[in-house]
C-alpha cells in the first residue's frame, strides 16, 4: 500500500492572507497547497480600486488576485478548488481535512476563510437579492447605469460602492445609521464632493416592490420621521461575518466569531493558525492580511521542525 501525502501547509482560503501564506511556503520549500471553494481572491475582488497596497497604487482587485495567485504558484505552491467539511487532528498531530469523498493530510493548517457580507434581515431582502438587492457593487453596478441606486452602511466598504456607483448611475443615496461615517477620511473627503446624498442618523425599515426593488423606507432615529426613496437598486454594505463555522469546535473564538490568534497567528491549537479578515484584530485590509500569511508561515515553518 502506497503511503499517504502529507502536506506541509494546507491553506483553507485563497484571500490575500491565505495566497501569501502560499508564496512564503513554496518559498520555503514547503509543500504547499490552497483550498479554495469559490475564486481566488476572496472578497478582494470585489473591491474595484486598491490604492493603499504598497508599490502599486494603481490597481484592482481582480488583478492584484490574480498576480498574487500567479507568484505564489512560481514557487510551486498549488491551489485547489474545493472546500473542507472538517477537520480531524489525528494521534501523532496530523491534520485530516475531510473535502467530500477526499481526505488529505497536512502538518500544518493555515485558515483563512475570510468573512461574508452582513445582511441587513428585512423582509424581502433574500427574495429580492439580485433583483435589486444586491452585496457587491462592483460585480453588479453595471445594471445600474443611469438609474437611481442606495447603498447602505458608513464603512469604507459603503463609500467606495457610493463613488463607484456614482461614475455609473444618475442618483446615489448612502443612507447611514450615524451622523458620521466609519470611512477613512480620504474617501470621506472625495465622497462629499460627488454629489452622493447622504441621508444621515437613517435605517433602512422596509424594502418594497414584488418582482424588484421599488423603494425604500428610511428611518430618521434623531425624530423617528419616515421617508420613502424610489430606487432601482439597493447595495447593503454593512460589514462582514467571519466564516470560522467549520472551526468553532476546534479554536477559540471571540463572542463575534472572530478566531482568537496571538501575534503570530498561532490559535490554541498547536499547528493551526488563522489570517486574515477571520481573525481577531484591529484593522482589516489586504496590506494586514498579506502580512498576516507571513507571519503564519515563519510560526508553520518552526512547528513543522520542531514537531515532525
Ligand atoms: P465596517 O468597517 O465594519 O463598517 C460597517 C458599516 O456598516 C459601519 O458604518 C456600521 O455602522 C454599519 N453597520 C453595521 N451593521 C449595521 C446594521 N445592522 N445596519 C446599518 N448599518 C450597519 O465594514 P466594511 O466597510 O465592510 O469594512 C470592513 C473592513 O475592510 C474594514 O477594516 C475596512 O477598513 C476594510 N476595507 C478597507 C478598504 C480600503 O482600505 N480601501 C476598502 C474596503 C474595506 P457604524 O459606523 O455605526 O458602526
Amino acid at each position: 500500500m502506497s503511503e499517504k501525502l502529507i502536506h506541509d501547509i494546507v491553506i483553507i482560503g485563497g484571500g490575500p492572507g491565505g495566497m501569501t501564506a502560499a508564496l512564503y511556503g513554496g518559498r520555503a520549500e514547503l509543500d504547499t497547497l490552497i483550498l479554495e471553494k469559490n475564486f481566488h481572491g476572496g472578497q478582494m475582488v470585489s473591491t474595484n480600486e486598491i490604492e493603499n497596497y504598497p508599490a502599486l497604487p494603481d490597481t484592482n482587485g481582480i488583478e492584484l488576485s490574480n498576480t498574487m495567485l500567479e507568484h505564489a504558484k512560481k514557487f510551486g505552491a498549488k491551489i485547489d478548488y474545493k472546500g473542507v467539511d472538517s477537520i480531524e487532528i489525528m494521534e501523532d498531530g496530523v491534520k485530516k481535512l475531510i473535502c467530500g469523498s477526499d481526505e488529505i493530510f497536512t502538518k500544518t493548517v493555515i485558515l483563512s476563510m475570510g468573512s461574508t457580507p452582513r445582511k441587513l434581515n428585512l423582509d424581502k431582502e433574500d427574495k429580492l437579492a439580485g433583483r435589486g438587492i444586491g452585496y457587491c457593487a462592483i460585480c453588479d453596478g453595471g445594471f445600474y447605469k443611469n438609474k437611481v441606486v442606495a447603498v447602505n452602511g458608513g464603512g469604507d466598504t459603503a463609500v467606495e460602492d457610493a463613488l463607484y456607483l456614482s461614475r455609473l448611475a444618475s442618483k446615489v443615496y448612502l443612507i447611514h445609521r450615524r451622523d458620521e461615517l466609519r470611512a477613512n477620511k480620504t474617501l470621506q473627503t472625495r465622497l462629499f464632493d460627488s454629489g452622493v446624498e447622504v441621508v444621515w442618523n437613517s435605517t433602512i425599515k422596509e424594502i418594497k416592490g414584488e418582482d424588484k426593488v421599488q423603494s425604500i423606507i428610511t428611518v430618521d432615529k434623531t425624530d423617528n420621521s419616515e421617508r420613502e426613496i424610489e430606487i432601482d437598486g439597493l447595495f447593503i454594505a454593512i460589514g462582514g461575518i467571519p466564516q470560522s463555522d467549520l472551526v468553532n469546535d476546534l479554536v477559540e473564538l471571540n463572542k463575534q466569531g472572530y478566531i482568537v490568534t496571538d501575534e503570530d497567528c498561532k490559535t490554541n491549537i498547536p499547528g493551526i493558525y488563522a489570517v486574515g479578515d477571520i481573525r481577531v484584530k484591529s484593522l482589516r485590509q489586504v496590506i494586514t492580511a498579506a502580512a498576516d500569511g507571513a507571519i503564519a508561515v515563519h510560526a508553520a515553518e518552526k512547528y513543522i521542525l520542531e514537531n515532525h
